[in-house]
């Protein structure tokens, strides 16, 4: 039997044997909790395991009775236990029964007992458990004990996580590491998915505890650091001056924390404790994810992230795992959670397969959102820190309408959402048997309804829904994925692809709208304070034309002779977008130089998304053949609310007055002119503010395709006339401040409207 003098490298060593013989789950713990007791000399040992109603469980003992195990509980809080569960953090004492949150339990025989050290059991920086010594003398268990308990603890968490354990919790309960939970988090993309978690960046599995050479791993771990501190430092210094500053303080603080003393020592540290390299990462990541996630400051919590990065850098290069994951092994009805994925990363899984995806950041209308959307695939975001309490093949339910994540459902959870499902299942059936019907209001408005799309992928949903074709094509997410600029004969190839699929029904192409949120990571740009009113969209492509005539060119040789309808973003003036026509003009007469078809009709339209050309407009409609208008855009600057910001982008409401009139000026003048108009922003694609739309004179509302049955069924069963009556009444100035939304819902009721 090894002896406190033996160090806790013999302890980690005899738990090693232990770990692997064949024993039955309870005897394993009650081995484990002997051994520990010995090697420190102390009378007793107790490893309580939190339970999913938040009752810690005593487990095993050596020296309380033992016929407490499996029956004494404390709850989270209460006690030196509950209060190690709590704080998760180590607590070490001359004198327990002085301290003022001891409680005495009886069943347990534990009063005589002085010293007390106690650690939690920590996995990703969550307690599972707490583990205990205690002795009959009052004594400060040394510095060395603590470690070694620690040590041992991190240990106890990975046999916690595996099947064995099952046997040992009582039927009704389960651990706490299992516990459903449930995120308020916002929606991105609605629909419902039931289905299994897919870790985007699956957690590296150490399964080597026990070094078997100190020195060894000693060397590892520094040959490992080292490395990973060169690569940081090579990032660094690589990146010109042209990395935007944003990138440049992630990299900032990953340097810090790379060479933090602190850091490295503490790792240094739980390697001479006897564990190999990569235990010892584990360890200490889960001491600082516990101590950082129990802090409010948001900064603080930022940098868990950063740290979390560097910890699995370190991981990798120690484990040899590749850190991605296999998308060939998705299983169906896949949920991938991540904490943010770009439009690419969520491209290359297999669609067929993926239901769902769940991030800890993200902003509606950031692109992988928008993507989402676009393919069907439910999303939600701000899910915060649900990548650390999930593992890869969890229950998931996701509902995005509501921005709701269930992990580890309920049955009774799981089953509502089976009838959600089912219900949903019904409505789409009647949306399908809508699509060959004509959007006519009762009282014979016709709306024309379209997508927003932007990937050839999402096109075929236009045959699905009955769309009459795309309203905003965003040509800008091609090249948003790519990894290199998209050629001309690429672009070509796009094109064409998408008229071809698309076959009757017409395409309005945007030109690249690259900029502000819209990253183009080959595409540097210097950094910018305001990327959202900086160099970007039309502007950009102005000042390097190069850009611009190749799409232009590109977009002309893949119609072959087709009608084209080419839309211009971001269009602040007249002479802006005069100029523009002016470079698309030449690409014609060049085209027809060289013998090229030209399209047998090509029409040039602005998006009205930039305030001031709401000042312009009879102006603008000299040359535009039609507009269009950016909702997302034009809500953002009439309102100085960043759209890509959580915190403020729905802080005004899209439809009150001052928005609507800005949006019935361009209804008046585009009627004026006698030329076309159509809503393109995500505005369209919600009942309520399409009823807002249809009530202040507008008929083409182009949206998300999932969005055309609700509103096709709305529009089916709305009279428009005294809607439009009383909405108008208002916005002309005569509502004496009458609020618009609560004004549709209470129409929408009166109709009986499905919104
Ligand atoms: C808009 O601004 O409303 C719009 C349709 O364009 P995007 O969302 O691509 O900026
Ligand atoms: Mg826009």
């Amino acid at each position: 039997m090894s002896t406190m003098a033996d160090g806790p490298r013999v302890l980690l060593r005899n738990l090693r044997e232990t770990m692997a013989a064949t024993l039955g789950s309870q005897e394993r713990l009650d081995k484990i909790v002997d051994l520990i007791a010995h090697s420190m000399g102390a009378e007793v040992c107790s490893f309580y395991v939190l339970r999913d109603d938040a009752a810690l469980e005593l487990f095993a003992t050596h020296g309380l009775n033992p016929d407490a195990v499996h029956m004494t509980t404390l709850r989270l809080g209460e006690g030196l236990v509950g209060l190690i569960a709590a704080e998760a953090e180590p607590l070490s004492l001359e004198d327990a029964p002085s301290h003022p949150a001891f409680a005495y339990r009886a069943e347990t025989g534990e009063d005589s007992y002085h010293a007390f050290l106690g650690v939690p059991v920590l996995r990703s920086g969550q307690t599972l458990g707490v583990l205990v010594v205690q002795d009959l003398a009052q004594r400060t268990f040394r510095e060395e004990e603590a470690e070694a308990l620690m040590t041992t603890a991190t240990l106890l968490a990975e046999m916690l996580s595996t099947a064995e354990f099952e046997s040992l919790i009582k039927p009704g309960a389960d651990i706490d590491l299992r516990r459903p939970r449930s995120f308020e988090a916002e929606g991105f993309a609605e629909g419902i998915a039931i289905g299994h978690v897919v870790l985007h960046d699956p957690r590296v599995v150490v399964r080597n505890f026990v070094a078997d050479d100190v020195a060894a791993e000693r060397q590892r771990l520094d040959r490992a650091i080292q490395a990973m501190q060169v690569s940081i430092d090579d990032m660094f210094n690589s990146g010109d001056m042209q990395v935007s500053s944003e990138h440049r303080e992630i990299l900032e603080s990953y340097r810090m924390f790379a060479h933090d003393r602190g850091w490295v020592r503490r790792l240094r540290e739980a390697v001479e404790s006897g564990l190999t390299a990569e235990a010892a990462v584990e360890r200490v990541q889960n001491n600082t994810r516990a101590r950082m996630l129990r802090q409010s400051d948001p900064y603080i919590r930022d940098r868990l992230h950063d740290l979390d990065d560097l910890a699995n850098r370190l991981l990798r290069a120690l484990t040899g795992a590749s850190g991605l994951f296999q998308t060939r092994d998705l299983p169906a009805n896949a949920i991938v959670v991540a904490r943010n994925l770009g439009p690419a990363e969520l491209l290359e899984y297999d669609r067929s397969k993926l239901a769902g995806i769940v991030l800890e950041e993200g902003a509606t209308t950031s692109h992988v959102a928008i993507i989402a959307r676009s393919l069907g695939i439910v999303a939600v975001g701000h899910a915060e820190q649900i990548v650390s309490m999930c593992e890869t093949g969890d229950d998931v339910v996701v509902d995005g309408a509501e921005g709701r994540v269930f992990l580890r459902p309920t049955p009774d959870v799981e089953a509502s959402y089976v009838e959600k499902l089912r219900l949903r299942a019904k409505r789409q059936e009647k949306y399908a048997r809508l699509r060959d019907l004509p959007a006519r209001t009762r009282d014979g408005v016709r709306i024309s309804l379209l997508h927003n799309s932007g990937l050839v992928a999402d096109l075929p949903a236009l045959g699905k829904t009955g769309a009459e074709g795309v309203g905003l094509f965003r040509t800008e997410l091609q090249f948003m994925i790519a990894s290199k600029l998209p050629r001309l004969a690429e672009q070509v190839a796009l094109y064409r692809e998408a008229m071809d699929v698309a076959g009757e029904r017409p395409i309005v192409f945007r030109l690249l709208d690259i900029g502000g949120d819209k990253v183009v990571p080959y595409l540097r740009s210097a950094s910018e304070e305001n990327p959202a009113m900086g160099w970007r969209s039309l502007r950009l492509a102005l000042d390097r034309p190069g850009l611009l005539r190749t799409q232009v060119r590109a977009l002309l040789q893949a119609a072959q002779g087709r009608p084209l309808k080419i839309l211009v973003p971001m269009v602040t003036e007249t002479g802006e977008f005069c100029r523009c026509v002016g470079v698309i003009e030449r690409e014609v007469e060049r085209l027809q130089r060289s013998g090229g078809q030209v399209p047998e009709k090509l029409e040039l339209g602005a998006m009205i998304e930039v305030p001031s050309i709401l000042f312009e407009l009879n102006e603008l409609l000299e040359y535009a053949d039609f507009i269009s208008i950016g909702s997302n855009d034009l809500i953002q600057f009439l309102t100085a609310t960043d759209r890509a910001n959580a915190r403020v982008a729905r802080s005004y409401d899209p439809i009150a007055i001052p928005r609507l009139r800005a949006i019935r000026q361009v209804v008046e003048a585009a009627q004026r002119h006698g030329k076309p108009l159509t809503m393109c922003g995500e505005l369209a694609g919600r009942p309520i503010e399409a009823l807002a739309l249809m009530s202040i004179g507008m008929t083409s509302l182009s949206m998300g395709p999932s969005s055309i049955g609700p509103i096709k069924d709305m529009i089916l069963n709305l009279e428009l006339e005294p809607v439009m009556e009383s909405v108008m009444k208002v916005v002309r100035g005569s509502g004496n401040g009458v609020n618009v939304r609560d004004l549709l819902v209470g129409w929408a009721e009166k109709q009986n409207l499905p919104v």
